[in-house]
């Protein structure tokens, strides 16, 4: 819990959130500016800055949060069709430093991403 991180104080509920899923270990909303008809957010708990600070303590949390994020999609109409992105740091896009998971789906999508 970091007190100054908006994904900390979504997971309270300080933020309000459009909530898909929530466990124990996760929470997982809408995003606010969705980039594709079906756009959300998987974070852990946890906090954790992003992608570079996961340590080998957090392999079997960050592994979850792909499968659970999949079964989130699929839930949600995506089915297999979707991408997932995690930036990491400001010049890769990172804004928020709590790590999430991207889930994109509901178009088809380019390569390369911008
Ligand atoms: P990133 O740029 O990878 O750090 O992603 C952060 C994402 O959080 C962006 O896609 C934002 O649109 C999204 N976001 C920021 N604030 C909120 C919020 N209050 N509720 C939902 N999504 C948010």
């Amino acid at each position: 819990m970091d007190s100054n991180c908006l994904f900390c104080k979504i997971i309270n509920g300080e933020i309000p959130a459009d909530k898909l899923y929530e466990d124990d270990d996760f929470f997982a909303f809408r995003d606010i500016t969705p980039q594709a008809p079906q756009h959300f957010l998987i974070i852990p708990k946890k906090h954790i800055s992003g992608p570079s600070a996961v340590t080998d303590e957090d392999d079997q949390l960050i592994g979850r949060m792909m499968r659970v994020g999949a079964e989130i999609a699929k839930e949600n109409g995506i089915g297999d069709n979707f991408r997932v992105v995690l930036n990491n740091g400001e010049d890769a896009g990172q804004s928020v430093f709590h790590i999430h998971m991207h889930f994109l789906g509901g178009r088809a999508m380019t390569w390369p991403p911008g």
